[in-house]
């Protein structure tokens, strides 16, 4: 067997460690005589394991007891139109866009409701985070939605730009959540999909502040709504057991390597030595990315002989550097370096890249 160093943007690389033991736990998981795949949501089997799940995410987090953690479906997409459905409450909301996905995020609760654009950069690009005197709040907006990293344009929000504003901050981090520290407190939701740096796609993470729940009108689908499904434990259908499975089984790994302190240092690591790769390429590689935001999770680059990228991608693949491609969007690569990530695999990523430079440079 030999196993590749992931950098796909998602769904992305898990913990080897997270594999090999839901591989041991596979045909009987703890006695139970079968797969966590078989057996009944409601039975004290799972119930045992979504709760451990839950309480390990919120040990991780700190997440206050006045916060809701809920197990949904549909992905970060679906939390595009569940959120205006559930918080517009008739009123409007702000949205600041820096990216493709922030924007996608107001482009779809425009469907639902009245939501305006506060600011964005799209106009340079998505490369930069916009200025105080860009950003035009309305302080009666219902929430303001940002994302605070951008997978597709590399950008992310430090957690100390993130200034109160007065209104519910409701947040996509979908694709950093768990890679560092953040203050819950300062947030009425934070969610995210899983499969970037939570387990299997299918399952999306809610936290939720309690005075948020309760404002959906009653015209909404009951599994749309987030009170609804909060006061039935995210089970008031079948929930996506496999995929809690597996989150768990993250968060336990994540615990083993020192709770987000632990993994802090490893990703702030992995994202220098490949900045630094790419910086000191003498314009061999290039990130557009303004440095007091560049995403420690997706590293997009170009090189600035396009006609190499081919080359580039073969050679990498070769050499078991999978899923460098950027996205159409941007073009070029991207090297997405999620918790599972290893060092040793972005370490085996700038050795290829300044091996590749010097051949071609
Ligand atoms: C991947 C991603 C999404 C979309 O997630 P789906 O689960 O495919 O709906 C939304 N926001 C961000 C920041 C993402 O990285």
């Amino acid at each position: 067997m030999s196993r590749i160093w992931n950098f796909s943007a998602g769904p992305a690389a898990l913990p080897e460690e997270v594999l090999l033991q839901a591989q041991e736990e596979l045909l009987d998981w703890h006695g139970a005589g079968c797969s966590v795949m078989e057996m009944s949501h409601r039975g004290k089997e799972f119930t045992s394991i979504i709760e451990q799940a839950e309480a390990d995410l919120r040990e991780l987090m700190s997440i206050p007891a006045g916060y809701k953690v809920l197990f949904l479906q549909g992905g970060a997409t679906q939390q595009f139109a569940q959120i205006p459905m559930n918080l517009l409450a008739g009123r409007s909301a702000d949205y600041i866009v820096t990216g493709s996905w922030s924007k996608k995020a107001l482009n779809e609760a425009q469907r639902v409701g009245n939501v305006r654009c506060a600011a964005t950069t799209e106009s340079s690009g998505f490369t930069r985070l916009p200025t105080a005197e860009e950003i035009k709040l309305d302080p009666f907006a219902a929430y303001l939605h940002i994302c605070t990293n951008e997978t597709i344009h590399g950008v992310e929000i430090p957690a100390e730009r993130i200034a109160d504003t007065g209104v519910p901050l409701v947040v996509d981090m979908s694709s950093h959540i768990l890679s560092r520290w953040v203050n819950v407190e300062k947030f009425g939701m934070i969610y995210a999909g899983a499969q970037k740096n939570i387990g299997p796609s299918g399952l999306t993470l809610v936290i939720i502040r309690e005075d948020m729940l309760g404002m959906a009108p009653l015209t909404i689908p009951s599994v749309m709504d987030y009170a609804v499904m909060a006061e039935n434990g995210s089970m008031l259908n079948t929930p996506p057991t496999y995929g809690i499975y597996i989150a768990g089984l993250v968060f336990q790994w994540l615990k083993r390597q020192g709770g987000l302190a632990g993994i802090d240092a490893v990703n702030t690591e992995k994202a220098r030595i490949l900045y630094q790769c790419i910086d000191e390429s003498d314009g061999f590689y290039h990130n557009p990315v303004d440095l007091d935001c560049r995403s420690r999770m997706n590293v997009p680059f170009t090189l600035a002989n396009a006609d190499l990228d081919a080359v580039f991608l073969a050679e990498s693949k070769a050499a078991g550097l999978v899923s460098l491609k950027g996205h159409k969007s941007v073009g070029g690569m991207r090297a997405s370096i999620y918790n599972a990530v290893p060092l040793a695999g972005v370490q085996a990523l700038v050795d290829f890249m300044n091996d590749f430079a010097q051949r071609n440079g």
